[in-house]
């Protein structure tokens, strides 16, 4: 099994939902298990500033998935979740970024492991370091939570963090 941590972020509708949803479907593949879901953040989305704010969480799996067929079940549910609304332009409904796999180095056509973006990401550490506290950037002795300071962007707790199964249960 492959140790996996992901990002899952929503903007559009029901938010906690679209994250509830987005685990529902991760667990629900055969080889691939959702151990650990963070709390919950509220982040005012940046650039776009007319935008809704979002709600952002980290999960760590376990799956039988190399990077880029992980990759592709990311994308499906993405394409699922999104099916229920039809959204012009802007803001989705879910996003799923690969945050680590294992402590690899990966860069192809279609991925790069660790996500080029997340050292800059409040709303990305944050949840990711209240996952595991001792986690490393791969290739560095820069532990995670180390980063946040420097990090852009505020997160406000939204939801505390629970186990996978209370997680499911949460209501708006
Ligand atoms: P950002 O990547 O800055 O968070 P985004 O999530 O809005 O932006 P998307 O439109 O969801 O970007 O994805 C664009 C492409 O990024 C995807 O088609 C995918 O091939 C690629 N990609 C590269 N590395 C990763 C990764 N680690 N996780 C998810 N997608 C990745
Ligand atoms: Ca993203
Ligand atoms: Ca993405």
């Amino acid at each position: 099994m492959n140790n996996v941590y992901l990002s899952i972020g929503s903007n559009i509708g029901d938010r906690l939902s679209k994250l509830q949803q987005a685990v529902k479907l991760l667990n629900s593949i055969p080889g691939t298990e959702v151990k650990k879901i963070s709390a919950v953040y509220e982040t005012a989305a940046v650039g776009l500033t007319d935008q809704a704010d979002f709600l952002n969480a980290a999960v760590q799996i376990w799956t039988k998935f190399g990077p880029e067929e992980l990759l592709s079940v990311c994308q499906d549910i993405e394409r699922q979740l999104e099916r229920e609304r039809t959204v012009r332009w802007g803001p989705r409904t879910i996003d799923l970024d690969i945050l680590l796999y294992n402590q690899d180095n990966i860069e192809t056509e279609r991925l790069t492991i660790p996500h080029p973006r997340m050292r800059e990401r409040a709303f990305v550490l944050v949840p990711l370091a209240e996952l595991n506290r001792e986690l490393k950037e791969p290739h560095s002795d820069r532990l995670y939570r180390d980063l946040i300071r420097k990090a852009e962007g505020e997160v406000r707790l939204y939801r505390e963090a629970v186990d996978v199964s209370t997680f499911l249960e949460l209501t708006e």
